[in-house]
């Protein structure tokens, strides 16, 4: 039998039926867009919020300041986590890192611009949101107006300082360290890893049993490379821009995952199967369990683009 996750998930998939519109069952599951919001303090101060349906977000609480990770989708759902943050201390909102340049990332950003912070980013990021920020808005618009959200609110906020390797931040005695180890799921994907407490926040390349979109990447192989490296640092807690809190497994778990995707479609290329053949017949079933599997004939479509072509489907300009 299908869980109520995948269950609504088809409906999705196929378009006839909006998540909004979607029926619970009455046998006491819970739908995915019904999962809670849950904030757990990760380490001393440093708070991770989780949310299921949409993106993660976390904060760093110190004597100085805020430091906030990622703003949400939308400047409603931006002003919840303020409020979230409230909740937890009244200090400024120092620094927002925004880790890539997807709209359910950083399109909240507005909010913590009227509250004074500094915005960063990695140069390649600040590059996709001035290029795909129309992209952006266009894949986000069934979700403003499932939650009657105005799109005319969403407004683009650049990054204030960019960065190309490695920039260290010290705040209240606490050391943030942005690490670019080059491209993941996207260009410019910030890893933000806090060495004290043994934390790293990754943005787009790691979520826990998650399906990420392969549409932007340009180069899976340094995806996986990057995962396992992540994998072998002294880390315990790898917070995801999707999915809950992971472990060291977890990791390899999706760079294993990435590379049988990407060792099957090649496959699949080389016999010379067309784009809906490859649709039809390879299903990678063994990971249909994974978050956002029903989005898998988009994720062959988009990775059919890159594999034929040379060029992911949404590449920096
Ligand atoms: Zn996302």
């Amino acid at each position: 039998m299908k869980s109520a996750i995948q269950w609504c998930c088809a409906l999705l998939a196929c378009g006839f039926i909006s998540l909004a519109a979607a029926q619970a069952p009455d046998d006491g599951t819970v739908l995915e867009k019904d999962i809670p919001i849950a904030v757990t303090e990760v380490a001393p101060g440093l708070f991770f919020q989780y949310h299921h349906a949409e993106s993660n977000n976390a904060w760093l609480v110190t004597d100085e300041g805020v430091l906030v990770i990622d703003t949400r989708q939308h400047p409603r759902r931006a002003e919840e986590l303020l409020a979230a943050i409230r909740k937890t201390t009244d200090k400024p909102i120092k620094w927002v890192i925004n880790t890539h340049a997807h709209g359910d990332h950083y399109f909240g950003n507005a909010v913590f611009k009227r509250e004074g912070a500094t915005f960063i980013a990695h140069r390649d990021t600040e590059g996709m949101m001035k290029a795909h920020y129309n992209l952006e808005m266009k894949r986000r618009m069934g979700y403003f107006r499932q939650m009657k959200y105005d799109p005319a609110e969403v407004k683009l906020v650049l990054p204030d300082l960019v960065y190309d390797s490695k920039l260290v931040i010290t705040l209240g005695g606490r050391t943030i360290e942005l690490i670019y180890l080059g491209p993941g799921q996207n260009p410019g994907d910030t890893l933000v890893y806090f060495p004290k407490e043994k934390v790293i926040f990754t943005g787009g390349p790691f979520s826990k049993n998650s399906w990420a979109n392969p549409s932007f990447t340009p180069s899976m192989s340094n995806w996986v490379k990057m995962l396992r490296t992540i994998a072998a640092m002294d880390i315990d807690k790898f917070l995801g821009g999707h999915g809950d809190i992971g472990n060291k497994q977890d990791v390899l778990a999706e760079a294993q995952m990435l590379e049988d995707f990407d060792a099957g479609m090649r496959d699949a290329v080389n016999k010379g199967m067309s784009k809906d053949e490859i649709i039809r017949n390879v299903k990678f079933e063994k990971y249909k369990d994974v978050r956002n599997y029903y989005r898998m004939n988009l994720f062959i479509s988009s990775y059919y683009v890159f594999l034929t072509t040379g060029k992911p489907e949404n590449a920096l300009p």
